[in-house]
């Protein structure tokens, strides 16, 4: 029996982890990717700078041995440090053990890594500046546009992963070409620009290294997160339109009384901020479904060609990565039968890909608005209470998705069990209370 061909479409974050998966199993693997080679010193592309890498992400890159590799360049964020428009700072860490952090990783060095994890497989083959414009599903055959010669070509194989990201050629091909695709896509009002703040004149850091800093400002918000040469890249989520957006904050004297007015403390540590504010594009925030990931043992879609996320739970590149442990997982199950392993890896991913993407929205809120309050730290010291007094038993919602492989549905059912079990109690403790109080004042 011949070696089984596996073509995949984009080398971004875990296109390079899959290659490096389907090469281990010895597969024969061509990656295309539109973008050049980034080693040559381009930049990925019009995503973030850098990344919060956390359990399911290192747990992915462990199987495939490059996980020290990783974290050596990483630096832990421990905790939120609110900042607050008065200047008052707060810091809220992450977990009731101060051994559980997120890492900040840069995205370029990442790409690299998992790209060249994946060429230490002789059977593994990456082709950059090659783009995909469109998919013959049932003969599994790529066309693509070379970029350096012009040139058009197709590469065939036993079966097509699409792994080109949230605006996935492959994804295309499936909505026009299968009957009954499911397919929906949906826009925040909010947009973002990534911003910086440089390092210290003696190359530290001009803010606590070790944390996720965020501006809660209710509707919009802006955050930072450390690099290793002393920079943090700041990311402004904002409205694309109205009365103060995108949309009406045009000039530098627009653009300074905004930052002005809402982040006082960063200004001073922005000395580029005009520049970068012009400069920099504006992102937009989808949220993408689909349904099914897979076409026969033809085609199948991993990552955000699957499932785009936003980006406030720091989950999409950490979801991608279990994608790909999870796809190889399946493939080892049914080594003769890939149209059953691309769907056991489908109905294992769909249920939580889509309570991700929920999650997702929903930690936009939390993000923006809740961290401001008094509440919400005391949400946070109670919950690391619960964690620590019933360990095993009680375990954050946040906690859950981030420091365990716990699937992401039922980590968001849980917790709303959690959720109503410690709303009845303390409703119950307050009532016992009440009564106590009220037989006291009687006697
Ligand atoms: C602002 C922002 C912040 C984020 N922060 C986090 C975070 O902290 N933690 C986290 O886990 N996730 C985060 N994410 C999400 C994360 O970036 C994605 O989930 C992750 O990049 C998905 O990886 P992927 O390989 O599926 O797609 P991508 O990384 O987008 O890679 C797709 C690749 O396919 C290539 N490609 C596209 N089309 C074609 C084509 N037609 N032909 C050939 N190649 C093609 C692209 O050039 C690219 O290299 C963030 C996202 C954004 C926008």
């Amino acid at each position: 029996m011949s070696t089984t061909r596996f073509v995949l479409i984009g080398s971004g974050l875990a296109g390079g982890l899959l290659a490096a998966y389907l090469g281990r199993r010895g597969y024969e693997v061509d990656l295309y990717e539109r973008r050049a080679d980034p080693r040559e010193g381009n930049l990925v592309g019009r995503r973030s700078i850098n990344l919060a890498l956390s359990t399911r992400g290192i747990h992915a890159l462990e199987q495939i041995g490059i996980a020290d590799e990783v974290l050596k360049h990483a630096i832990p964020m421990r905790g939120r440090m609110i900042h607050e428009k008065s200047g008052g700072l707060h810091f809220v860490p992450y977990d009731v053990d101060p051994n559980k952090y997120i890492n900040s990783i840069g995205r370029a060095a990442l790409n690299t890594t998992v790209i060249e994890a994946a060429q230490r497989y002789p059977n593994v083959r990456v082709h950059f500046n090659h783009k995909c414009t469109d998919v013959d599903l049932d003969s599994a055959t790529a066309n693509l546009l070379n970029s350096s010669t012009s040139q058009q070509l197709n590469a065939s194989g036993d079966a097509i992963i699409g792994v080109d990201g949230a605006f996935s050629a492959v994804r295309q091909s499936m909505q026009l070409k299968i009957d009954n695709f499911q397919y929906d896509e949906s826009y925040l009002a909010h947009g973002y620009k990534e911003l910086t703040i440089p390092p210290a004149a003696d190359g530290g850091w001009q803010m606590k290294k070790e944390a996720l800093h965020i501006w809660p400002r209710k509707s919009f918000m802006m955050i930072a997160l450390p690099n290793p040469d002393g920079s943090f890249t700041c990311t402004l989520f904002w409205e694309f339109e109205g009365p103060r957006s995108f949309a009406t904050t045009k000039t530098d004297d627009e653009v300074c009384n905004f930052f002005q007015q809402e982040f006082p403390d960063a200004v001073p540590l922005m000395p580029a901020l005009l520049e970068d504010f012009r400069q920099n594009p504006t992102g937009s925030l989808v949220t993408i479904r689909c349904a099914p990931w897979f076409h026969k043992d033809k085609v199948a879609l991993v990552g955000d060609a699957a499932h785009a996320v936003v980006p406030f739970y720091g989950q999409g590149m950490n979801a991608a990565f279990e994608d790909c442990v999870v796809l190889d997982e399946c493939l080892a199950k049914f080594p003769d039968n890939r149209e059953r392993a691309f769907a056991k890896y489908f109905s294992r991913r769909k249920e939580n890909a889509d309570a991700l993407a929920d999650l997702a929205v929903e930690n936009f809120i939390e993000m923006r608005d809740k961290t401001a309050s008094r509440a919400f730290r005391a949400k946070k010291k109670l919950d690391h209470l619960l964690e620590a007094l019933l360990p095993g038993v009680y375990l954050p919602l946040y906690a859950m998705v981030t420091f365990t492989r716990m699937p992401y549905a039922e980590a968001a059912r849980r917790a709303r069990l959690q959720d109503r079990i410690v709303t009845g109690s303390l409703a119950i403790i307050v009532l016992a209370i009440a009564v106590l109080l009220v037989r006291l004042m009687i006697r």
